[in-house]
C-alpha cells in the first residue's frame, strides 16, 4: 500500500525569523495587516455573501480535493469578513493563514496591494484546519493550527511580480 502523505499548506513568513513560532498554540491567531477595521463590511457591501475565487485552483488547476473550494474554484458563499452580518465585528481569527497550494499563496501575494515580498520565506506546514474562517477566505485562504514544519524555502519575489503583471492587484 502506498504511503499517503499528509496534506501540506503554505504560509508566507519573514526571512530570518524563527518559523518554529508557528507551532506555538499561543501564537496561532491571525489578525489583519494594518489597522483592524470594524464597521460596515466593504467586502460584500452589506450583502452578506460574496463571490469566492480559489487562488490555489485558479493558478494550479481545479483540484476536487482542495480544502478551500473542493474544486469549485468560483462560487458564491457567506462573506468571510462579516460572516454574513454585513457588519465587521471580529477581525482576529483562530489559526494561521495558509493556502493549500504554493501557487495560491503566490497569487494572493501578487493580488494583495500591501504585501511585501522581499526578505520572505515560504513555510510548508502540516496541521489541522481551524473551525474559524480567514478574512480572505474568498481568495482561498484557510486557517490551520500548524503541527509540523515540512520545509522552508525562499519566496521568489520575481514570480510574485510576474503574476501581478499578468493579473493586476486589488483596488484600493
Ligand atoms: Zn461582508
Ligand atoms: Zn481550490
Amino acid at each position: 500500500m502506498a504511503t499517503r502523505h499528509p496534506r501540506t499548506f503554505f504560509h508566507c513568513y519573514a526571512a530570518g525569523e524563527d518559523p518554529g513560532v508557528l507551532l506555538d498554540p499561543d501564537e496561532q491567531v491571525t489578525a489583519p495587516w494594518g489597522e483592524p477595521e470594524h464597521g460596515p463590511c466593504d467586502k460584500c457591501e452589506g450583502e452578506g455573501t460574496t463571490v469566492y475565487e480559489c487562488f490555489s485552483c485558479v493558478e494550479a488547476g481545479s483540484d476536487p480535493d482542495c480544502p478551500a473550494c473542493q474544486g469549485r474554484v468560483h462560487f458564491e458563499q457567506t462573506c468571510p469578513t462579516c460572516q454574513g452580518s454585513g457588519e465587521i465585528r471580529r477581525t482576529k481569527r483562530k489559526g494561521i493563514a495558509v493556502f493549500p497550494a504554493r501557487e495560491g499563496l503566490y497569487r494572493y501575494l501578487a493580488w494583495k496591494n500591501d504585501a511585501t515580498v522581499e526578505d520572505k520565506v515560504v513555510v510548508e506546514l502540516t496541521g489541522e484546519l481551524s473551525d474559524d474562517i480567514d478574512l480572505d477566505a474568498d481568495h482561498g485562504a484557510l486557517l490551520i493550527f500548524p503541527r509540523e514544519l515540512v520545509a522552508v524555502e525562499p519566496l521568489d519575489a520575481t514570480a510574485v511580480r510576474s503574476i501581478r503583471d499578468r493579473t493586476g492587484e486589488e483596488e484600493e
